[in-house]
């Protein structure tokens, strides 16, 4: 439970969920570029690198018994098992990063998105959308990196995902990027006065 103290000046912690494929990793980047000061969480997992990506940099990759350990040492706000493989969130930097002011973005799947909203309900929690499952699916076929069983499992955990999409404070539909990008910035640095 990140329980942050009222003398500190304290960031926010802003959850994005969104299926598989829905262009959240494209958006993210461009929201990265845009605001280098946004502190992006890295999870740990359990899941095989993907051409490209980089240990520390895109995930932690972790085994089993590593990741198993974490979760048993309390290392974890949050953790899910996501097509066959384990993902979560390490507390610690995350508390670090909220106390000295940061926003930090975490970016997970349903079931941690839950856990978050349970142990830190003073977060933001935003819903990324496909315009459509048949878009959702050719996005997931088009990145051409997942097994059959891979895509299968992926579209039906999407379909269970969006249904869950009213959960969230704010749904944003990734259509095209640039409007999906200004409505995600519209809402992390609101205008006032
Ligand atoms: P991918 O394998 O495509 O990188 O990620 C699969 C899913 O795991 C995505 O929906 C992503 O948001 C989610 N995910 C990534 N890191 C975490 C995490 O730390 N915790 C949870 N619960 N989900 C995560």
């Amino acid at each position: 439970m990140i329980s942050p103290s009222p003398q500190v000046s304290t960031g926010q912690l802003v959850v994005i969920t969104g299926p598989s494929g829905v262009g959240k990793g494209t958006l993210l980047r461009s929201l990265r570029q845009a605001h280098p000061d946004l502190f992006f969480s890295v999870s740990a997992t359990t899941r095989a690198p993907r051409p490209g990506e980089i240990d520390g940099k895109d995930y932690y990759f972790s085994d089993r018994g590593q990741f198993e350990q974490m979760v048993q040492a309390g290392q974890l706000l949050e953790w899910a098992e996501f097509a066959g493989n384990f993902y979560g969130t390490l507390r610690q930097p995350i508390q670090e990063q909220i106390q000295q002011g940061k926003l930090v973005i975490l970016e997970i799947e349903l079931t941690g998105a839950r856990q978050v909203r349970q142990s830190y309900p003073q977060g933001q929690q935003i819903f990324i959308l496909p315009p459509s499952l048949e878009e959702l699916e050719r996005r997931i076929r088009d990145r051409g990196q997942d097994s059959e069983t891979a895509i299968a499992r992926r579209l039906a955990r999407a379909k269970a995902e969006i249904l869950a999409a009213d959960e969230f404070d704010l749904q944003i539909i990734n259509d095209n990027l640039e409007p999906a990008l200004a409505q995600l910035e519209a809402t992390l640095f609101p205008k006032t006065g």
